[in-house]
């Protein structure tokens, strides 16, 4: 390659999205892109470059490193960005160069993941701590008071239930975080919207509430089946829960001309409008009592939303207290053929 075409080492290290500061005897003498973005650097006081990078324990790294020539890593705050930084010094030489990367999106994900351990192990110590206890108190009623005995052991079985239900949840949400897909796969959302309403039947007679899907023609979609399976069986089940005796719930889907629309509508409990902005939220539950004593484990509609977004769609809601809830699923199609 001709010399003259050879990319300067400087405008190579202005692609990269690591900064890259060098201070030769203290003075500031290179700053790569990144890291005058990531230092806000265009406004740093020429007297006094290394108070520019905002931060103690990071000028105390560079000093450390000037004065002994060893290598420091610390990670910093540096302008409301988590910052991974290593000073070292060029052997021989009074340079010394700072590599800094900004980790804020991985320290997010990071402290997310730690939540959701903290909630799910949480969620799961509660049924486990009352089969644990009922099967105590079960061996003491068994010889003593059978009528007692059988009411605990009808009370195990509903926690079982509750736990087996939110191990079911915490898989469906792997599989959608996976982002395990079936492209091109073909199937009739009509279908899964009767076949889930009839599996809906039993729960839905016992709470006294009518189910009924108004879907008159096939739907075609390619896509993930299990996906829209997920959502529909989901956004039922709430609509049924949250509801009252002789209610209703009538689920919708028509195809228009780039997506289609999933409409579920209920004349339950309705929610407050306080609570419409975080109930797509992992664990959270309007009423903590009520949705535990539905089997519900607060993740059905955090599921249903990551199910929709993988789809490329949008979930709304629009609620009235006391009159009831309705859930609008959008999906894009285009490219789909009928
Ligand atoms: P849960 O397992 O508690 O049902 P979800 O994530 O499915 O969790 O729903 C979160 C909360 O939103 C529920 O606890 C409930 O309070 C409320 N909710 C969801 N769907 C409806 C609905 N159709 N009508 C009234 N409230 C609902």
């Amino acid at each position: 390659m001709n010399s003259a075409n050879v990319p300067s080492l400087g405008s190579i290290l202005d692609t990269i999205p690591t900064a890259v500061i060098e201070f030769d005897h203290g003075s500031l003498v290179y700053a790569n892109q990144a890291a005058r973005r990531l230092f806000s650097l265009d406004r740093w006081d020429p007297d006094n470059p290394v108070a520019a990078l905002g931060n103690a324990a990071l000028v105390h790294a560079l000093e450390t490193t000037t004065t002994t020539g060893t290598l420091q890593e610390v990670t910093v705050e540096v302008h409301d960005s988590v910052v991974q930084c290593a000073t070292s010094q060029v052997p021989g030489k009074a340079v010394v160069t700072l590599v800094a990367t900004d980790i804020t999106s991985v320290e997010r994900v990071q402290a997310m993941r730690r939540d959701f351990v903290a909630n799910a192990s949480h969620e799961l110590k509660t049924p486990v701590t009352g089969i644990l206890a009922l099967a105590e108190s079960l061996e003491l009623a068994m010889e003593r008071d059978p009528v007692r005995a059988k009411q605990m052991v009808h009370r195990i079985r509903k926690e079982a239930v509750r736990l087996s239900q939110l191990v079911r949840e915490l898989l469906d949400l792997n599989r959608i975080e996976e982002g395990e897909r079936r492209e091109g796969e073909g199937f009739d959302l009509r279908f899964i919207c009767l076949d889930q309403v009839a599996r809906i039947g039993t729960l839905a007679e016992s709470l006294h509430v009518t189910v009924r899907a108004d879907i008159p023609d096939p739907i075609i979609v390619v896509g993930s089946r299990e996906n829209m399976k997920t959502i529909v069986s989901n956004l039922l089940t709430n609509a049924v829960k949250y509801n009252k005796p002789g209610g209703e719930v009538v689920i919708t889907a028509c195809r228009q001309p780039t997506r289609i629309e999933i409409v579920v509508r209920d004349t339950g409990l309705g929610i407050a409008e306080e609570h419409l902005d975080r109930i797509f939220e992992r664990f959270y539950r309007v009423d903590q009592a009520r949705s535990r004593e539905a089997g519900g484990t607060g993740l059905g509609l955090s599921i249903v939303r990551h199910a929709v977004e993988q789809m490329g769609g949008t979930i709304t809601v629009e609620s009235a207290l006391g009159q009831g809830t309705r859930f609008s699923v959008h999906i894009p199609v285009e490219g789909n053929d009928v």
